[in-house]
């Protein structure tokens, strides 16, 4: 027997693979292993059929069509693939300008910082307090030569759900391209089919009960304007010429099956997840601590300031038992204080004590509550 395992909140980095999940990715590693791209045999023709079912089935989660799926390794390929792949199309359109937000993920945010590099003009739009882009702060950015708004849907520290819904049609009304990082929202709202009308959408494996390594960048055909997208990379063809190697068959059918299980679910889920929020956003607050953010927010997720104790105080305090984050997964091994709570002008005591909580539907209430409590004894 292996020693206990600590109980686990941080949902928002990664996930555990659904069993279901794993059954399938196993099937297709050890038993149908074959190439989509082996047109000569039946191997291959099977691990092509996996492969289309998995694009229909991650193309019904967000109302896109099969064709508009791309896998890639993870939502970080897909914004760089979806940024950099359009950078060509802009210069040759005469449209050098980006908006984003301040509070993206680092896997935006360095893309735009390298696009800056090559010539192109970003605006990083800030956040209020509450962690919210405002939508006419987006709109008042669009100058002439904009090519492309790319707002995360929800943010990865806060939760803070942003209003790309609204977004959308007003963006297109001015000719600006659309794209979304919805890494933690896909399979997470309710209602995010509307998701279809956005341009390019980013999604992620490993943060729905898929295996790591796997993603896609959903690729809006359905419009008039004919979006001109450059691979980052060169080789086979494969995935309609945007994502060349090996389509590793296993993830893709993981992916697929762990997007058709989530969306199906997403509703009793988003409940189960909102009622636990609810009760442990009136438990800190009644223990004298704050939550960083405040509107719409994903479920599953609540970032805590527990002031005056330290985040790293906290850390060693549950180590061993409860697993939880100072934000991002990507940046805390670098320990330098989160851009996105920066950006929200929080100040610098309540970042050092903020801890990022995130759970799914099955978190036991009552283990939350203890670890609040044990936190709380802390100060
Ligand atoms: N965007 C957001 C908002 C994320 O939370 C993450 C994962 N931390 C990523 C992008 C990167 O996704 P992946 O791990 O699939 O590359």
């Amino acid at each position: 027997m292996g020693a206990k395992r600590p109980v686990y909140l941080d949902f928002c980095a990664t996930t555990p693979v659904e069993p279901e999940v794993a059954d399938l990715v196993m099937r297709y590693m050890v038993e149908d292993f074959g190439n989509a791209g082996s047109r000569t045999h039946e191997m291959g023709t099977d691990a092509k059929r996996a492969l289309e079912h998995a694009r229909r089935q991650v193309a019904a989660a967000i109302s896109f069509e099969p064709a508009e799926i791309h896998f890639t390794s993870g939502a970080t390929e897909s914004n760089n693939l979806a940024l950099l792949g359009l950078a060509e199309y802009g210069r040759d359109a005469g449209k050098n300008h980006i908006i984003t937000t301040a509070i993206e993920h680092k896997s935006v945010l360095e893309p735009c910082r390298f696009l800056e590099s090559q010539g192109f003009s970003i605006t990083f739009v800030p956040p209020a307090s509450s962690g919210a882009i405002s939508a006419s702060a987006v709109m008042d950015a669009i100058r002439d030569n904009t090519l492309l708004a790319t707002i995360i849907h929800a943010n990865n520290e806060t939760g803070a759900v942003q209003p790309i819904r609204e977004l959308i049609g007003q963006l297109h009304d001015r000719n600006v391209l659309v794209h979304t990082d919805a890494a933690q929202s896909f399979c997470k709202l309710p209602g995010q089919q509307f998701l279809r009308d956005a341009d390019l959408v980013s999604v992620s494996g490993h943060k729905i009960g898929a295996p790591k390594g796997i993603g896609a960048l959903a690729v809006n055909r359905r419009r008039q304007v004919h979006l001109k997208i450059r691979p980052i990379m060169h080789g086979g063809g494969q995935e309609a010429g945007l994502r060349p190697g090996t389509i590793p068959v296993a993830a893709v059918a993981g992916l697929g099956l762990a997007s058709e299980i989530k969306a199906a679910r997403v509703e009793a889920t988003f409940r189960k997840c909102h009622e636990v929020r609810d009760q442990l956003v009136a438990l800190v607050e009644g223990l004298g601590f704050s939550i960083v953010g405040s509107g719409e927010a994903l479920p599953n997720c609540i970032c805590v300031d527990f002031s005056p104790i330290d985040a790293e105080a906290i850390f060693v305090a549950l180590r061993g038992r409860y697993c939880v984050s100072n934000g991002s997964a990507c940046t805390s091994a670098s320990r330098s204080r989160s851009h996105v709570l920066v950006a929200m002008k929080v100040h610098n005591d309540s970042i050092d004590s903020s801890i990022r909580i995130s759970w799914d539907h099955r978190v036991n209430l009552d283990n939350l509550t203890q670890m609040i409590e044990e936190i709380a004894l802390l100060r």
